[in-house]
């Protein structure tokens, strides 16, 4: 890696990225999949948090993060160990064991995370749980340690397991707005009932069916057509979006 007088070895140019550190890792097979066979993959998709939380969830139970261990395994020295206390950091170390982790998950109201034997065991109690909410939140608190030790380590901030919360927490909040926005606004100005009902022109006829979407606020909105023969065939379609605020009929004329 390129910080001063260093040089990645795994890139041509010797410059360090993250994604060439994760294809390292995937590369060396340093995936352990026997321990994770009893982890419930198909609720963990669909844990209602931002899709790059689950994959990082996911990477961390692979252990193809870059953790100091999994860097040194590899030969890249980048300090002794964890920069919060020093201590050997794998994943269980730096999401459970750390004392700024169990920090975070006592501010958040987790006490005793250390009882865990290790990170995929936590994330099954995790997925145990019967309501979605907590669930959502402890996988934010996993991503946001992640951010925050990335910060520490590439910025040297620090912070403390209340701002790891708060900023986690906040970021959730944020992005469950953004979905229900999402659901109100992003509503079809016409339903396509007309799909369950439709009836072919008569021979040597073509018939358009038009739909339009308005997006309040964005102030844009969408057109989209469909061209079908007397037999019901695909013949042309064309679509578009632009800037205004129209009425849904104007909009689809
Ligand atoms: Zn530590």
């Amino acid at each position: 890696m390129m910080r001063g007088r260093g040089f990645w070895h795994f890139n041509k140019n010797g410059i360090y990225s993250v994604k060439s550190a994760y294809h390292v890792l995937s590369e060396d097979h340093l995936i352990s999949f026997g321990q994770l066979g009893g982890l419930n993959w198909k609720k963990l998709w669909l844990v209602p948090v931002p899709p790059k939380v689950k994959n990082l969830v996911r990477r961390a139970l692979h252990n193809i993060i870059p953790t100091v261990a999994n860097l040194q395994t590899r030969k890249v020295y980048i300090g002794g160990g964890c920069l919060k206390c020093s201590a050997f950091e794998d994943a269980d170390h730096g999401f459970l064991t750390c004392p700024c982790a169990y920090d975070c998950w006592e501010s958040f109201g987790f006490g005793e995370v250390d009882q865990f034997a290790s990170l995929s065991s936590f994330v099954a109690f995790i997925l145990a749980l019967s309501d979605k909410q907590p669930i959502a939140r402890s996988f934010m608190i996993l991503w946001g340690l992640w951010v925050k030790r990335n910060q520490l380590v590439w910025q040297g901030k620090s912070c403390t397991g209340q701002d790891v919360v708060d900023m986690a927490l906040s970021c959730l909040a944020d992005w469950e707005a953004s979905q229900s926005c999402y659901q109100q606004y992003v509503s079809p100005v016409s339903r396509m009932s007309i799909v369950d009902h439709w009836f072919p022109p008569p021979m040597s006829f073509y018939k358009c069916n038009i739909d339009a979407g308005i997006f309040e606020l964005e102030k844009k909105f969408s057109y989209a057509a469909v061209v079908r023969d007397s037999s019901g065939n695909f013949q042309a379609t064309f679509s578009g979006f632009q800037d205004g605020v129209v009425l849904p009929k104007l909009a689809e004329a």
